[in-house]
């Protein structure tokens, strides 16, 4: 058992974020990360397109900014979410900058602010192509000189300890992976920040770590989950085999110009919307997935030989290199590219201070579901969330932490004493998991290929709870069951949705 102020599961930017800002406010409380990894492996350290925000006011405007997102939405944003988070971006980035983060700027030293699918307006302040990697270089540098928090990695948060009658979270159980033991923290604060849960499917922009593990905890505490069945789809993975997870080609390089083509050569997002390359996400998808199948083909093609080659190379290194390692160069060739699993636009409910269902229990980043995403979530929108819900959260647990009474626990974890490895049992699982949720949760659904999915994954539900009862716990384990979780919630909450709206598309209400 470990008495702590505040626990935080997770050290990507929600979690890190909301841990600078509570240090700084309480420099005598204990803070305390578990963090399941490495303490930089996270969907943060993948982000490449950049944030967006309004801080130009001369030719972008928050309205502009608030239209594109519930747009976007697809009239399932919650209105006031949209508007507080639009608002309180300029603030946000402001603290982010201050804290070392660099975005790029133009000849004049301006910021140089990028477009993207959804966007109406220049708004993407992006580093390079790795927006991400800066942002949490930087968040954990500031991290390592605060005394006040202790970053525990290879620290697997395996479920809550919540009270039975009240519905209050008091810590969480956690397994430290190197030394195999549990601890039990109780804390008076839970911040839940663990991130997505991409792993559900085959071909996912997400790595290994993004097994849904936060949303499956509080699905287990009771607490209250939603909109699973919004599962964005990025429109533009690089289509090659050789990376895992897929290697991403942001939505930037359509925003910078890009066509899209399919086997012919012919571009084809004129036939599928006005905005063509830059409409939103759910829109480029299915337009991408349609014209495969008409096609009979196995991807479609990104078209950037026409752009200059000092500009592209300058604003996409990464991208760049990556191409050029595996043969393609994009000044001559087409970038092959088919849409792949990238984010969960549910979660975990929480109010506008980040606060779950359940009491002393909070929420932030991509593991929670704001209002703010609605049906499909606006580019460069997430980071932004995270940042402005951390901000929202360390309010809350001043007052929070202010009011509140010392009530240690002790509890126990009853831990199965049989060792057996699993591994190649648990792997087929995973594997079926992720073909299932590909076929038949995937970007077009109907009802029969809901109910099939369900009925096998209920299955394989019951396999893994054998496992779970009959073996010592271990994080792959349990990173199995919780995918398998939330692959039923995302299923189940797609039965219950009776309307096309956003990433949800299911042939049979057509
Ligand atoms: C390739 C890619 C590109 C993207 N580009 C952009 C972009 O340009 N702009 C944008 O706004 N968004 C982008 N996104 C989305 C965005 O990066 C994420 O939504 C955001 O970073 C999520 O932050 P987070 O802190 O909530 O979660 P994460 O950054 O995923 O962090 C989750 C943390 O929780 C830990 N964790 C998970 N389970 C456990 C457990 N059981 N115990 C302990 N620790 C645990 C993980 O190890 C990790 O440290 C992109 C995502 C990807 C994958």
């Amino acid at each position: 058992m470990q008495q702590v102020d505040i626990l935080i599961i997770g050290s990507g930017i929600a979690g890190l974020t909301y841990a600078l800002k509570t240090a700084n406010h309480f420099p005598d409380k204990s803070i305390v990360i578990c963090t399941k990894a490495d303490e930089i492996e996270s969907n943060t350290k993948y982000a490449q397109g950049g944030i967006a925000t309004v801080m130009n006011f001369e030719k972008d405007s928050f309205e502009k900014h608030i239209v594109d997102t519930l747009i976007a939405g697809d009239g399932h944003c919650d209105p006031e979410v949209v508007s507080l988070v639009v608002k309180e971006a300029p603030e946000r980035i402001s603290e982010l900058i201050a804290w070392g983060t660099r975005f790029d700027k133009n000849t004049q030293g301006e910021y140089d602010y990028g477009l993207e699918g959804g966007h109406s307006h220049e708004r993407i302040l992006h580093y390079k192509d790795f927006t991400g990697l800066e942002i949490e270089q930087k968040l954990l540098k500031q991290i390592h000189n605060k005394q006040n928090i202790q970053l525990f990695t290879k620290h697997f948060a395996l479920d809550l300890i919540t009270t039975p009658v009240t519905k209050k979270c008091k810590g969480a159980y956690v397994l430290d992976v190197e030394k195999n033991a549990i601890i039990a923290f109780n804390a008076k604060v839970v911040m839940l920040a663990s991130g997505g849960s991409g792993q559900a499917y085959l071909y996912t922009t997400n790595p290994a770590i993004a097994t849904g593990d936060g949303i499956a905890m509080a699905h287990r505490a009771k607490a209250n989950i939603k909109d699973m069945q919004f599962v964005q789809f990025h429109p533009t993975a690089l289509y090659y085999d050789g990376f895992n997870p897929a290697f991403l080609i942001s939505e930037a390089v359509r925003g910078f110009g890009a066509i899209l083509r399919n086997k012919f050569g012919v571009a084809f997002m004129h036939k599928y919307d006005t905005r063509k390359e830059l409409a939103p996400r759910d829109i480029v998808t299915r337009a991408i997935h349609e014209e495969m199948q008409e096609t009979k083909s196995e991807c479609v093609y990104l078209d950037a030989t026409h752009l200059d080659a000092y500009e592209f190379r300058k604003h996409f290194p990464v991208i760049t290199d990556t191409l050029e390692s595996i043969g393609i160069d994009p000044q001559i060739d087409f970038i092959p590219v088919i849409p792949a699993a990238h984010y969960l636009c549910g979660g975990i409910a929480v109010n506008q201070h980040s606060e779950t269902s359940i009491s002393y229990l909070l929420a932030c980043g991509e593991c929670s579901c704001t209002g703010l995403h609605g049906a499909n979530r606006l580019a460069s929108n997430s980071l932004l969330e995270a940042l402005v819900f951390a901000h929202r959260g360390y309010l809350k647990t001043v007052e929070l932490l202010n009011n509140s009474i010392s009530d240690p626990i002790n509890y126990t974890y009853t831990r199965n004493k049989t060792v057996k490895n699993i591994t190649t049992e648990l792997e087929v699982v995973k594997k079926e998991i992720q073909e299932i949720m590909s076929k038949k949760v995937s970007i077009i659904r109907s009802n029969e290929s809901l109910e099939k999915a369900e009925s096998r994954l209920l299955y394989l539900q019951r396999v893994v709870d054998l496992f779970d009862k009959s073996y010592q716990t271990t994080p792959k384990l349990n990173e199995i069951r919780n995918l398998l979780t939330v692959a039923l919630l995302i299923t189940q909450q797609s039965i219950k949705q009776n309307e096309n709206k956003g990433a949800y598309y299911n042939i049979s209400l057509c």
